[in-house]
């Protein structure tokens, strides 16, 4: 069964360098966060990122990741882009835009990885609702995140909310266990069947991030080798935590 592997159990002492990871990952999505506006390249947003990431003593996951080695510490993927746009002085936010910025850090080795997507200026309410439903998914998916639970009820959660939201999901694409590595198995689908797959134990950390669409969910990918769009270029919406499932309940690790 594709994700019938159970993920890797962390010690408190894992978790608590864990939680140091996600702390920079939440201040580098808190000032992106309060740069973005019209006008602003998606290659500034990413400098910001790197301050952060030197300030804090920590290193990017994400700049030379993978083949072509990914160039910078953040994902900057606007509108129709779902995920991996490459930060860039040449793409300028505009007014109406939304844009999504995934990224991570490592302190001593370990792993934290997050993403939001957030309005440029004044944006349709329809695509508000998209940004909306995807952060709905993703609480949703970190309620069901305890001990004994399974990792179909994760995609479960998230799938019914984007549905019943008015949106779709994304196919192909998934969240992952973290660690000592960004991706570690098993991938954490965004649908599933509740009450299948592998069970959830305390100790487990697992990254989880609906991407969603207002419309068509068929993805492409650019001559970059990185970017992934919609075919149809309906806009996406992007959002993802690293949640440990801990001893009383699940704890969200990229929070401030
Ligand atoms: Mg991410
Ligand atoms: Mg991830």
């Amino acid at each position: 069964m594709l994700f019938s592997r159970a993920a890797a159990v962390r010690t408190p002492e894992q978790v608590a360098v864990m939680r140091r990871a996600g702390r920079v990952v939440a201040e580098m999505h808190e000032k992106i966060r309060g740069a973005i506006a019209p006008g602003v390249s998606t290659g500034a947003l990413d400098r910001i990122g790197r301050e952060v990431i030197s300030s804090r003593g920590a290193t990017s996951n994400f700049l030379g990741y993978a083949m072509p080695p990914f160039p910078g510490v953040i994902c900057a993927s606007p509108n129709s882009m779902v995920v991996h746009g490459i930060p860039s002085d040449d793409v300028v936010l505009r007014d109406g835009d939304i844009i999504s910025i995934d990224c991570g850090a490592i302190i001593d080795g370990w792993h934290g990885d997050a993403a939001f997507t957030a309005p440029v200026g004044d944006v349709d309410p329809a695509i508000l609702r998209l940004i909306d439903v995807t952060e709905a998914a993703l609480l949703a998916a970190v309620e069901v995140m305890v001990a004994g639970n399974r990792i179909g009820d994760i995609g479960h959660a998230v799938e019914s909310t984007a549905l019943a939201g008015g949106m779709s999901v994304v196919e192909g694409y998934t969240g992952h266990a973290i660690g000592q590595a960004m991706h570690e198995a098993p991938n954490i689908p965004n649908q599933g069947q509740a009450g299948t797959g592998a069970k959830l134990r305390v100790g487990n950390v697992l990254a989880v991030e609906p991407m969603l669409v207002l419309g068509d969910p068929e993805t492409a990918l650019l001559d970059d080798d990185w970017s992934v769009v919609t075919a149809s270029g309906d806009w996406a919406s992007h959002a993802e935590h690293t949640i440990y499932v801990g001893p009383n309940g699940p704890e969200i690790l990229t929070l401030p």
